[in-house]
């Protein structure tokens, strides 16, 4: 972390992330009469974007689209004044506003000041690592069913994983193909009981039970996937025209990693009050080190850590209650 004499004067708080727990950070900072700025991302949108349907967030019976939601609570935030900017944050470094300690924000060309960073830049699909996948995506590899299961309307496709994501998407994706393969590396699978449930009971879902993905083929388009199967070794092809892959996630941390503690998956650690292992800078959502990764508790935790970034905020320049 290089220290930077910043010229202007720096926002109380940044968000960098402009998913569910950046809005609502920025939501509670901007009614707390914080100057406060959100970085959305330029390259990396928030995954509820890619998602179809949130039937779990409470006030919603019915569930609502992930895109709208979203939408939703950028409108109530910039409504208390919240200010919105976009691009990709590659750099935090330490910097100095008259007397007071902070950090500049570099995200392209821009550089922005603030005294508080709240971190809420969330978590991005993690990738098989197996032959093709990088080959082949967009013609047949997707991570987004929301965007693409239309592409493959009457064919055969695969999802990978055996999470709620997976299962979510794979019950999506029944809408539009012939036939889903869920290819899972346990007999189990890890997903909520409901999804389980209304997955096992489809017609069109089949379970390629304790395999894994070892390469995929074909020419211009996928044609197959080579499959193997963990515990007796055998190998087998299975002919798709698409592959969904949603095996998990990666946090978007890389700019942090030299600003604040991670744990050994990359996640950052926080507190109970959201706080980072450097005080002044706070993390919320997927992006932290937690176990339960949904809309309502990324939602919870942005509040808190605007609450916590406010109280840190007033405190540094003599305004504490
Ligand atoms: P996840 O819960 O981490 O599940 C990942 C799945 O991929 C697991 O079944 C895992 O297998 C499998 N996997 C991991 N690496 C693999 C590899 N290299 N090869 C093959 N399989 C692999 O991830 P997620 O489903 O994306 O969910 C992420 C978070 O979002 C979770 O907290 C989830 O609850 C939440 N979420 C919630 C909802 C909802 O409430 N409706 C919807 C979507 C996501 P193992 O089981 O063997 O580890």
């Amino acid at each position: 972390m290089s220290e930077n004499k910043a010229p202007g004067s720096p926002y109380d708080i940044v968000i960098i992330g402009g998913g569910p727990a950046g809005l609502t950070a920025g939501m509670y900072a901007a009614r707390a009469d914080m100057r406060t700025l959100a970085i959305e991302g330029a390259s990396n949108l928030s995954q509820i974007t890619a998602t179809d349907i949130i039937e779990n967030y409470p006030g919603i019976p019915g569930g609502i689209n992930g895109f709208e939601l979203i939408e939703r609570f950028k409108t109530q935030a910039v409504g208390f004044g919240l200010q919105n900017a976009s691009g990709d944050v590659t750099e935090v470094r330490q910097a100095r506003f008259g007397d007071q300690n902070g950090w500049e924000v570099v995200a392209g060309e821009q550089r922005y000041g603030a005294l508080s960073l709240v971190l809420a830049t969330g978590a991005a699909w993690r990738r098989l690592g197996v032959p093709g996948e990088e080959r082949f995506i967009g013609r047949g590899v997707s991570f987004c069913a929301t965007c693409d299961a239309p592409l493959f309307r009457n064919r055969e496709v695969a999802v990978v994983g055996g999470g709620d994501t997976a299962i979510q998407e794979a019950i999506y994706l029944t809408r539009f193909v012939k036939k889903v393969t869920v290819i899972h590396r346990r007999d189990r699978l890890r997903a909520t009981a409901i999804l389980q449930k209304r997955a096992l009971a489809d017609e069109k879902i089949v379970f390629a039970w304790n395999s894994v993905v070892d390469a995929i083929d074909g020419l211009d388009l996928i044609q197959e996937i080579r499959l193997k199967d963990v515990k007796t070794g055998e190998k087998r092809t299975l002919p798709v025209s698409g592959v969904f892959i949603f095996v998990g996630l990666t946090p978007n941390t890389a700019p942090f990693r030299k600003l604040v503690s991670l744990d050994g998956s990359g996640y950052i650690t926080v507190d109970a009050n959201m706080q980072t292992s450097v005080p002044g800078i706070f993390a919320c959502g997927d992006c932290t080190a937690k176990r339960l990764r949904q809309v309502v508790t990324a939602c919870g935790d942005g509040a808190t850590a605007a609450f916590s970034a406010q109280l840190y905020v007033e405190e540094l320049k003599g305004e504490a209650y």
